[in-house]
């Protein structure tokens, strides 16, 4: 029902807006068609690509153009229309000379620019066969149009091949490169790889304190056995040392001691060790190759005046500010055993 009372408005609006939907749809068609830089353009907008020939313009559309543009009224419907495929290309063009006829040949004279003395008499890269008997060409290297035509097409193919890995190739270098980019402008990334570093380092240092914990471990055990045969030794010499004083004050067994004379014999004393303390030690590449070092140290055992380099594995390695002289044993003296300390001999 008219609301307004007027029959005819209705129509006509509707006609209207049909048509601004139609527009519009055509619009939105046009503007998906747009191509840049296409094969074939089509007549009506070049920046469409062409898919059909219409034989009575002699021009090439794109489907919509063909159909909602080009073609639309009844007189035009009838052109005939063939995929642009089947559009007659003229690929042997006619002789600059004599249009009427198709060109036979090239010559190669002026084809090749950097020849040094182009002839003045061919004035034409392409001739015909009346060219050819009015002799313009005379004695020049020429070639037949279709010979040369097929030549050129395997050297596009050629070209266009090689062209197209190239393309592909710097294609993906392209995007392989803006990737790796990327990743060095990447905080998180960034992060990533410090975090790898640190891992790394604390690795590193459990290690070099675990390898700090067996050295301790095996210094421990070998200063103890030290110890305890340094102790031993001490006590069986201060064994002897009361036999041998007993045979002196008592003399009644002077005319025989050989028994104590070979148990005497092997002076211990004589082995020249040292026992560096902890504190003595320094680790200058932190338990690498190089170990566990002993110092020269001052007399505080505080500033380290001189730092050996070569590796100390002996676990009992030369001291150089020994704790305290040897202990001296002279079977022809009292007592003058020095046991200040038990460590010490
Ligand atoms: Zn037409
Ligand atoms: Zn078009
Ligand atoms: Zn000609
Ligand atoms: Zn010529």
């Amino acid at each position: 029902m008219p609301i307004f009372g007027d029959v005819d408005i209705q129509p006509t609006n509707c006609l209207i807006l049909a048509l601004v939907d139609k527009l519009e749809e055509d619009r939105r068609k046009k503007a998906a068609n747009v191509v840049t830089d296409p094969f074939l353009p089509c007549h009506e907008d070049h920046n469409h690509e062409s898919d059909v020939w219409c034989q009575d313009c002699k021009q090439t559309y794109c489907n919509d153009c063909d159909r909602t543009v080009c073609h639309r009224s009844k007189v035009l419907r009838r052109h005939k229309r063939v995929p642009v495929s089947l559009r007659p290309v003229r690929e042997i063009p006619a002789c600059p000379i004599h249009p009427e006829k198709d060109a036979s040949y090239v010559c190669l004279i002026i084809l090749n620019q950097n020849q040094l003395f182009p002839d003045p008499t061919c004035s034409a890269t392409i001739y015909c066969t009346l060219c050819q008997k009015a002799r313009t060409h005379k004695g020049h290297k020429s070639k037949k149009i279709e010979e040369h035509l097929e030549s050129n097409r395997k050297k596009l193919d050629e070209l266009h091949n090689r062209i197209t890995v190239s393309v592909n190739v710097l294609k993906k270098k392209s995007n392989d490169s803006e990737e790796a980019w990327k990743t060095f402008v990447d905080k998180e990334k960034i992060a990533s790889g410090r975090k790898k570093i640190e891992d790394y380092h604390n690795r590193q240092l459990e290690l070099a304190l675990s390898r700090y914990d067996n050295w301790v471990e095996v210094m421990k055990e070998e200063f103890h056995e030290e110890h305890i045969k340094c102790s031993a030794d001490w006590h069986l010499q201060e064994r002897i040392l009361k036999r041998v004083s007993n045979k002196r004050m008592r003399k009644d067994t002077l005319y025989d001691i050989n028994s104590i004379m070979e148990e005497s014999i092997r002076n211990v004393a004589d082995e020249e060790k040292t026992y560096p303390t902890l504190q003595d030690y320094d680790f200058p590449d932190g338990m690498g190759p190089i170990g566990p070092v002993v110092v020269r140290r001052n007399d505080d055992r505080t500033i380290p005046v001189e730092m050996p380099v070569q590796r100390a594995p002996d676990p009992v390695p030369e001291q150089l500010d020994a704790p305290g002289n040897p202990v001296v044993i002279d079977v022809g003296d009292e007592v003058v055993v020095d046991v200040a300390e038990d460590d010490d001999i």
